[in-house]
């Protein structure tokens, strides 16, 4: 690890450090822990990068929220309970579940939420966990990842572990690029099929669902998945054209 990063501390919550990346072979996304080794035996092409990340800092914040919705949870259970002999069984039963599911909610608060600045805008995005992949920042929809201890820019060819990149429903029913979902090749040439559910879009009501066709390379079928009103997709490449797709380009503008 040392030898890969070199950190200089700048202020609590923003570091810089040197990143180790071979670019180009897809191999952007390989672990900063991985042997560097082992990458110098296969003879790519280094490259010294800096990089710009920001450090995770602790959020008991959201650990204590949800205790205390348990805990109040578990306080109404009991209370109604308590009142059951003189309203029946029924209500026992459900002040008795009400409790059972403040205890569970309890219990289930994120173990070390943490929370830090967003890459690009410096908004701050809370309460994720360590181990996540990416997180999205509430303020300005990029995405960024949780590499060791910091959150770092994605780069534009990233490609993410599973589908991850949401692509709103207005946006893929348009066309897409030839992008492909799962690997980011340029070279996609079929459409992988989804249906997706149009609930809360602006194009059509609870219920009703579309068929979209999403772009995928010959090698690959299953780099995006259907979520409510959009789609995720693995290549941050297909997202960042799709999300362009729509804006106005600065030609179209003032040509009306
Ligand atoms: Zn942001
Ligand atoms: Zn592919």
């Amino acid at each position: 690890m040392p030898e890969l990063a070199r950190r200089e501390r700048i202020s609590p919550s923003r570091t810089t450090f040197s990143l180790s990346v071979w670019r180009g072979f897809g191999l952007d996304t390989l672990p900063l822990s991985g042997p560097r080794a082992k990458i110098e035996a296969m003879g790519a092409p280094y490259r010294e990068q800096p990089v710009d990340g920001r450090r995770l800092e602790p959020d008991p914040a959201a650990r204590r929220k949800v205790r205390l919705a348990g805990a109040t949870t578990v306080a109404l259970g009991l209370g109604i309970g308590a009142t059951a002999p003189m309203l029946g069984p029924l209500v026992a039963a459900f002040g008795g579940g009400l409790a059972l599911l403040g205890l569970a909610l309890f219990r289930e608060a994120p173990r070390s939420p943490v929370k830090a600045s967003c890459p690009s805008c410096s908004a701050e995005i809370a309460e994720f966990e360590r181990s996540t992949e990416t997180v999205r920042c509430p303020s300005c929809g990029d995405y960024a990842r949780v590499v060791s201890d910091m959150l770092i820019a994605i780069p534009d060819d990233f490609i993410a572990s599973t589908p991850t990149f949401a692509i709103p429903l207005e946006r893929v029913v348009v066309d897409l690029p030839p992008i492909c979902a799962e690997c980011g090749s340029r070279n996609a040439r079929q459409l992988v099929h989804l249906e997706v559910y149009a609930h809360g879009s602006q194009l059509g009501a609870a219920g009703s669902s579309w068929l979209v066709g999403l772009p995928h390379c010959a090698e690959h079928a299953s780099g995006a998945a259907a979520d409510v009103a959009s789609v995720r997709v693995r290549s941050r490449a297909l997202w960042l054209a799709a999300s362009g797709a729509s804006l106005p380009s600065p030609l179209d503008e003032g040509s009306e």
